[in-house]
């Protein structure tokens, strides 16, 4: 029997989390006590919505005469997370933010598990725009509701669910390395692409071949694939069979079309793409076609031009200039020339991945994030409309959400990107900026 994913609630005494719970459970189940800060024993009841089973958990567990504050918000916050898929904070909006709610906010923020603000009492529309305060804890796009009239719930739901871990994709119990995934952050799947030939299977045996490298093999994301995890100075990376790259003998990796299609397949299930050019043909037709792919996967990459050693001065400026010219929409991926065969260069690689990861995982300061905004429009206006606020939302990628007075025209906003981008050097990681019009 699988085990069913966990919403864990968490907050302050008297927020509403027990009426909430009720309220996703649908039957009064969990105690509401009208005093504040009773203490209440862990409730765990099961609930659904759309289809999808969960459990829902208050962590419960304040009290007036149960230890120091600090110690009482460690534990809640930390039950919370080691038990749960997503965190719940529930906060009041009409007592406003406190310092507990941003105490419990930087706690459950180290879990590494999705947080979701539910600021709770929105009973009605004048409340709307005291939501926005509690974007201050740093935690994404707050979610107003009303627990005791169910305003705003529904959305939570569907959210709830939409961040739960995919059906079945629970881990069995015992399965080896289930034990604490949360102790590790994911391995970054990395898919070495390109034409047939280009050097693919060199590359790859190359950087299993290094002798810093760590190999583990894993079952791959195809079916009769097998995807190889390489510990590296950079951290570990998981490397995508696009291929049968291990299996050199295997012919049937020769089409140009059933290359295209695995290293298509390849690219949808990474987070990170190498495209490989043979850069003895230059920069082709189908280059520029896997390259369009990538970037619209929104993949990071890096791109190797590879077969360097077989150029001379002339050639090299040649393709060095097709590179900037056909690949422009890949502008700020590093670009390596290299040779998988000789390994010159090869040591480049890694460490152009690592920076990708990091970028890609990166969460900005919000102080910061808002000083280079605010830089940004008072060096360059926007013609209509203005930030009022930005916070990072997310990460895998960096997600932006920024809180606007009117819409903001869409080259105002690519111009808001680069700035973001350029100041956090977040390099060629996708980026999303949300608008929210206040
Ligand atoms: P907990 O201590 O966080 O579990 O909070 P409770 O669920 O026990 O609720 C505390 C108080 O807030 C109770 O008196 C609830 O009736 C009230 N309450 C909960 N949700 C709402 C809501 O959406 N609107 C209003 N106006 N009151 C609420
Ligand atoms: P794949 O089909 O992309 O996996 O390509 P392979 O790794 O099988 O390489 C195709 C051919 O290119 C083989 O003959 C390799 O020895 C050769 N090759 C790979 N990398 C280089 C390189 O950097 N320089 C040169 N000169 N040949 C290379």
């Amino acid at each position: 029997m699988t085990a069913l994913p966990t919403v864990a609630v968490v907050g302050r005494p008297n927020v509403g989390k027990s009426t909430l719970l009720n309220r996703i459970v649908g039957r009064r189940e969990a105690i509401v006590e009208e005093r504040p800060g009773v203490t209440r024993d862990r409730k765990s009841v099961q609930a659904d919505w759309c289809g999808r089973g969960f459990m829902v958990v208050d962590t419960g567990g304040w009290s007036a005469s149960g230890g120091s504050l600090d110690a009482q918000v460690s534990a809640q916050a930390e039950r919370a997370w080691r038990s749960a898929d997503v965190v719940l904070l529930v906060v009041d909006v009409t007592v406003g933010l406190t310092p507990e709610d941003t105490r419990v906010a930087n706690r459950v923020r180290c879990g590494g598990v999705p947080v979701l603000v539910v600021v709770n009492k929105v009973d009605g529309e004048t409340r709307e725009p005291d939501v926005w305060e509690f974007v201050r804890l740093g935690l994404g796009d707050p979610w107003p509701v009303s627990a005791l009239h169910g305003r705003g719930t529904g959305d939570l739901l569907d959210e709830v669910v939409a961040r739960l871990p995919p059906e079945g994709a629970e881990e069995p119990a015992g399965a080896p390395g289930g034990e604490d995934p949360s102790a590790e952050e994911r391995v970054p799947g990395v898919a070495i692409v390109g034409r047939p030939n280009v050097g693919k299977s060199t590359l790859f045996n190359r950087l299993i071949g290094d002798e810093r490298a760590v190999v583990h093999d894993l079952p791959g994301t195809t079916r009769d694939s097998i995807d190889t995890e390489i510990e590296t100075p950079e951290g570990r990376l998981r490397f995508i069979d696009t291929a049968g790259m291990r299996r050199r003998s295997r012919i049937d990796r020769g089409t140009e079309y059933y290359s295209l299609v695995r290293a298509l397949q390849a690219v949808d299930s990474a987070d990170l793409a190498v495209l490989v050019i043979d850069a003895g043909e230059g920069v082709t037709h189908q280059d520029q076609r896997l390259a369009e792919r990538i970037d619209a996967a929104g993949c990071p990459t890096v791109i190797l031009m590879n077969k360097w050693e077989t150029l001379d001065a002339e050639a090299r400026a040649d393709v060095s200039a097709q590179v900037a010219d056909r690949l422009h929409f890949l502008a700020t991926s590093p670009v390596i020339k290299g040779s998988a065969l000789t390994g010159r260069s090869i040591h480049k690689l890694v460490p152009a991945l690592g920076q990708a990861v990091d970028a890609y995982r990166r969460r900005v300061p919000t102080r910061e994030l808002n000083q280079v905004v605010q830089a940004a429009q008072v060096a360059h206006p926007s013609p209509a409309g203005r930030v009022l606020y930005a916070t990072q939302g997310a990460t895998e990628p960096p997600t932006f959400t920024l809180f606007t007075n009117r819409e903001l025209a869409p080259t105002y906003l690519r111009y808001l990107e680069r700035s973001i981008r350029e100041h956090f050097q977040l390099g060629n990681t996708p980026l999303k900026l949300r608008v929210r019009r206040r």
